[in-house]
C-alpha cells in the first residue's frame, strides 16, 4: 500500500513538473532565438549605416590622394566599440587606410568583395563601394567583433536558467499542492478496497473528497459496496437458513469435489466443513450407488437431475441410507458446473421397511400355507365326491332305463332332472379339479410344437371339424415355451367356447394363427361367435365369469379362469378383442421357444 501511495503522488508531480520544464524550454527557446535573430539584423542595420556614411565621407580624401585625411575619418570609429578593423581600398583594390592605424593583417580581408555583409564565427565582416560622382572609386571594408552577441547571448542563458529554477521551484511547490486534488481521492478510494479486500469488510466507505469525474467515481465505488454488503447479508442469511435444516447439503464441481458443506452434513456424517471441502464426494463417503456412477452421471447430464437412494459411511464407520437429491447447474456456457446433492437420513425408515417387509414375507408364507392345505381340502373334497355323485349317476340312469315302464311321466320327469343335475355337478367338479391341477404346484416348461398339439386334440373332439365346424390353422405356427399338459387345456377350453358360443344355425369358422413379438410369441384364437361386449372382458376370465344364458350355452364358467391361471403359470398373458356381434379373438401371449 505505501509503495502505491508514493508512486501515484509521484506521478502526479512528476507529469506536473514535466509539463512545466517543457513549457518553460519552449518558452526560452523562442524566446532566444528571437533575440538572437533581431539582434544581428540590427547589429547589420547599424553597421551598413556606419558603412555607408564612412563611404561617404571618404570619397573625398580618396579621390585627392588624403590618406591623412581618410584616416582621421575613419579614427572618429573609436566611439564604437565593436568596431575591430576598417580599411579603405583604391579602384585598383590597393590598400589606402586602416582603422586602427596598425591593422593585424589577419584582420584585413584575404580579397575584395562585392558590397554587403557576412558572418564569419566571431564577427561581422560588410564591404561598401565608395561613390564618388556616381562612380565606385573604391572599396570600404568594416569588421565588427560578435562578443556583444555572444555576450548578450550567455546573459540570456543566465537568466533563462534562473528563471527555469526559480519556475521548477514554484512548479514543485504547486504540483505538491495540487497532486493532492488529484491523489487524495484515489489514495481514500485504494485505502477502502484494501479494507474490503484484507478484511472482508464490507461496511467500509472511501470518502468523497472532491465533486468532480473522481467523486462520481467514489459514489459509484460506495455504491458498489452498499449492494455488495447487502448481498453478503443476504447470502449469509440464506446460508444460515440452509444450516438449519436436518438434510445434509453439499454442493460439488464437475469433478465432484466438494466445494459446499453444510451444518446438516457435518452432524449427518461426522466431517467438518474444513475436513470435507476440496474432497471427492464419493471417496469421503465411500458411497454405494444403486447404479455404476457414470449411468447416474448420465442420467443427471441427461435429465438435470437424479433421485434415488444411496448407502454412505459416516466418519465413525456407521452405514447410513440416504435419500439422494441431485440437481445439475448448468454454467453460463450451458456447461456442467456443479451439482447441489441434498441427502435425508432415511435408515431408521428403510430398517423399519425391512421389518415390514419380513412381516409380510413371513405372513405370506404362512397364507400359502393356508391356501396350499385349502387347495389340497377343496382337490380332495372334490374328488371325494366324484364317487358318490357317480352312484347318483349311475342309479338315475338304471332307473330311467330299467323302470320307464312302471314310472308315470312325472316321477320320470323328476329322474330326468335328477340326472341332469348331478351331471351339470360332475362336470363343475371335473373344472374345479382342473383348476385346483393348474393353480397348484412347480412346473417345467419346454419347447411346444403348437401345429402337433392341436393335431393331437383333434381326435378327440370331432365338434372342432367338419361338418361341425371349420378350424383354420395359419402355419407355420411358431413354437412357444410352455407345458404341454396346460396348453392342451387352454386350446380344448378356447376351441371349445368358440364352437359353444355361436348364433344357433351358424357353423362355427375358427382360425389360429400366431405372430412374433420381439422374444415373445402372440397365438391368436378368432371365431364368429356372437361376440363379447367390452364391458365384460375382464369379468370372463374370472372363476364363474358367464356372460351368456347358461341355459341356452351350458358351461361351468370355469374354463377361462384355468386360461388365465394356466397361462399365468406359464409367464405370460391373456386377452381378447371382441365386439357383440363381432366374433371374438382370444389371444395368448407365452415365450418364444429358441430353437
Ligand atoms: P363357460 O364354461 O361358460 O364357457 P368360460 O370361463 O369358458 O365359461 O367362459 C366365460 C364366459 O365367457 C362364457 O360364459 C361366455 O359368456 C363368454 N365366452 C367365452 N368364450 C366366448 C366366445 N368364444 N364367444 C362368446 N362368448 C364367450
Amino acid at each position: 500500500m505505501p509503495k502505491g501511495q508514493s508512486s501515484i503522488k509521484h506521478r502526479v508531480r512528476a507529469v506536473i513538473l514535466l509539463v512545466s520544464i517543457v513549457v518553460l524550454l519552449i518558452t526560452a527557446t523562442a524566446f532566444v532565438t528571437y533575440e538572437v535573430v533581431s539582434f544581428r539584423a540590427q547589429l547589420v542595420q547599424n553597421l551598413s549605416t556606419l558603412a555607408a556614411v564612412i563611404a561617404d565621407n571618404i570619397a573625398a580624401p580618396l579621390a585627392f590622394n588624403s590618406e591623412e585625411t581618410a584616416e582621421e575619418i575613419l579614427s572618429a570609429l573609436k566611439a564604437e566599440p565593436d568596431i575591430v578593423a576598417a580599411a579603405v581600398f583604391d579602384r585598383e583594390g590597393k590598400f589606402f587606410a586602416s582603422y586602427p592605424l596598425q591593422l593585424q593583417t589577419n584582420l584585413l580581408p584575404a580579397r575584395l568583395e562585392d558590397a554587403g555583409h557576412r558572418f564569419t564565427a566571431d564577427a561581422l565582416i560588410v564591404f561598401q563601394s565608395v561613390i564618388k560622382e556616381e562612380k565606385s572609386i573604391g572599396t570600404l571594408y568594416l569588421r565588427a567583433s560578435l562578443q556583444g552577441l555572444y555576450g548578450r547571448f550567455w546573459r540570456y542563458g543566465a537568466i533563462g536558467g534562473t528563471v527555469l529554477m526559480g519556475s521548477l521551484g514554484v512548479a514543485f511547490v504547486l504540483s505538491t499542492l495540487l497532486q493532492k486534488r488529484i491523489s487524495d481521492p484515489i489514495l481514500a478510494l485504494t485505502t477502502a478496497a484494501h479494507k474490503v479486500s484484507q478484511a472482508g469488510d464490507y461496511s467500509v466507505r472511501a470518502p468523497k473528497l472532491t465533486e468532480d469525474e473522481l467523486g462520481t467515481l467514489t459514489d459509484a465505488f460506495n455504491r458498489m459496496l452498499a449492494e455488495t454488503q447487502a448481498n453478503h447479508g443476504r447470502l449469509a442469511e440464506q446460508a444460515r437458513l440452509l444450516n438449519l435444516t436436518f438434510d445434509a447439503i453439499l454442493v460439488r464441481d464437475a469433478q465432484n469435489r466438494i466445494t459446499y458443506w453444510n451444518r446438516g452434513a457435518e452432524e449427518l456424517y461426522g466431517f467438518t466443513q474444513e475436513e470435507a471441502l476440496g474432497r471427492i464426494s464419493h471417496e469421503l463417503l465411500r458411497t454405494e450407488f444403486p447404479d455404476a456412477l457414470e449411468q447416474l452421471e448420465e442420467k443427471l447430464r441427461r435429465d438435470h437431475r437424479w433421485l434415488g437412494e444411496s448407502v454412505h459411511t459416516r466418519k465413525d464407520g456407521g452405514k447410513i441410507h440416504v435419500a439422494s437429491r441431485w440437481t445439475l447447474d448448468r454454467g453460463a456456457q450451458g456447461n456442467h458446473a456443479s451439482t447441489l446433492e441434498i441427502n435425508t437420513d432415511i435408515t431408521e425408515r428403510r430398517a423399519f421397511q425391512a421389518e415390514l417387509e419380513r412381516l409380510v414375507a413371513e405372513r405370506t408364507a404362512k397364507l400359502q400355507e393356508t391356501i396350499s392345505e385349502l387347495e389340497a381340502f377343496s382337490y380332495s373334497v372334490s374328488h371325494d365326491m366324484r364317487a358318490p355323485l357317480r352312484a347318483m349317476q349311475g342309479y338315475a340312469k338304471a332307473l330311467l332305463k330299467d323302470y320307464k315302464d312302471s314310472l308315470d311321466s312325472q316321477a320320470m320327469h323328476f329322474l330326468d332332472r335328477i340326472a341332469r343335475a348331478s351331471n351339470r355337478l360332475d362336470s363343475l367338479i371335473q373344472d374345479v379339479l382342473a383348476y385346483s391341477r393348474v393353480a397348484k404346484g412347480e412346473i417345467a416348461l419346454h419347447p411346444v410344437d403348437l401345429e402337433r398339439l392341436i393335431q393331437d386334440v383333434l381326435p378327440n373332439h370331432p365338434e372342432f371339424q367338419p361338418p361341425q365346424a371349420s378350424l383354420l390353422v395359419e402355419k407355420p405356427l411358431h413354437a412357444v415355451l410352455g407345458h404341454e399338459a396346460y396348453l392342451t387345456q387352454c386350446v380344448t377350453n378356447l376351441l371349445g367356447n368358440a364352437v359353444k358360443f355361436v348364433p344357433s344355425g351358424v357353423i362355427p369358422q375358427i382360425r389360429v394363427r400366431t405372430e412374433r413379438l420381439q422374444d415373445r410369441v402372440r397365438i391368436w384364437f378368432e371365431d364368429n361367435g356372437i361376440g363379447i361386449d367390452p364391458s365384460h372382458h375382464d369379468r370372463i376370465f374370472e372363476i364363474f365369469g358367464q356372460v351368456h344364458s347358461e341355459k341356452k350355452y351350458g358351461g361351468t364358467g370355469i374354463g377361462l379362469a384355468i386360461v388365465r391361471k394356466a397361462v399365468q403359470r406359464m409367464g405370460g398373458e391373456v386377452g381378447i378383442e371382441s365386439e357383440i356381434g363381432q366374433g371374438s379373438r382370444f389371444w395368448l401371449i407365452l415365450n418364444e421357444a429358441k430353437t
